[in-house]
C-alpha cells in the first residue's frame, strides 16, 4: 500500500508552481504537509523538474521515516519543529526567493507596508537568528522568529511560510516575495512609509482571527 498518494501528487504540483513563480531553483527549498500525526515532505537533493510523487517521504512527528526510498529534505528538523509547536500549521513552504533572501541577508525585517499583506502574514516579519542549514538550531530559531506570524525570513538563507493548506502556504510565499520586492524597490527611491500603528494593530487582529483558515 502506498501512503497518501493524492497528498504526494499535490506536493509535486506545488513544487512545480514554486519553480514557475521563481521562488526556488534546482532542488533548493522544500515543502511539506501534515496529515494527522504524519508529515509528507519533499526528498533531499532531487531537482523539482525530475521529481515524481513517489520520491516524497513520509515521516512521523519525531522524524522517523515511515515510507520512501529517498532521504527526507535536509531541512526536515525545521518542518517538524513548526508542526510540533504550532497547532495552526498544516503545511510548510520554504523558499529561497530572491527579494526575501536579500532582506534576510540584510538582516532587515519586513515592516508593515501593504494592507494586503499584514492580515495574511502578520506585521513585522522577523529575520531568524543565524544557524547552519539542516540543524535543529535553525528550526528553533525559525520557530522563535515566526511566533504570532505566518512567515519568517531565515538569516542568510531564505524564507518560510506556514498555513492550513499547501495552496495557502504557496500563496503566502508568493505574497511575501512580492511584498519584499515592493519594499526594496521603494527603498531605492525614497523612504518607505509604514502603515499607521492603529491600522497595523487592527490588521494583526485580523491575522489572529484568520490563522485558522
Ligand atoms: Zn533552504
Amino acid at each position: 500500500m502506498i501512503l497518501y498518494e493524492d497528498v504526494k501528487k499535490e506536493l509535486l504540483d506545488i513544487c512545480l508552481q514554486m519553480i514557475k513563480n521563481n521562488l526556488v531553483i534546482g532542488s533548493s527549498g522544500n515543502i511539506s504537509v501534515r496529515v494527522e500525526d504524519h508529515v509528507v515532505i519533499t526528498p533531499s537533493s532531487v531537482h523539482y523538474t525530475e521529481m515524481s510523487s513517489e520520491d516524497m517521504v513520509v515521516l512521523d512527528l519525531n522524524g522517523k521515516v515511515l515510507e520512501g526510498a529517498r532521504n527526507p529534505s535536509v531541512e526536515h528538523p525545521m518542518h517538524l519543529e513548526l508542526y510540533n509547536t504550532r497547532d495552526d500549521t498544516k503545511a510548510v513552504v520554504h523558499t529561497h526567493s530572491l527579494y526575501a533572501s536579500a532582506m534576510a541577508v540584510l538582516n532587515e525585517p519586513l515592516p508593515p507596508i501593504i494592507d494586503e499583506t499584514v492580515p495574511k502574514l502578520g506585521s513585522h516579519i522577523r529575520v531568524s537568528k543565524y544557524a547552519m542549514p539542516g540543524t535543529k538550531q535553525l528550526g528553533a530559531n525559525v520557530r522563535d522568529a515566526i511566533e504570532e506570524r505566518s512567515a519568517a525570513l531565515i538569516a542568510n538563507h531564505g524564507a518560510v511560510c506556514i498555513a492550513k493548506t499547501l495552496k495557502e502556504a504557496l500563496f503566502l510565499a508568493i505574497l511575501l516575495e512580492r511584498t519584499c520586492k515592493i519594499y526594496m524597490l521603494a527603498k531605492q527611491v525614497g523612504t518607505p512609509r509604514l502603515l499607521p500603528d492603529d491600522v497595523v494593530e487592527d490588521e494583526q487582529e485580523i491575522w489572529e482571527m484568520m490563522r485558522g483558515y
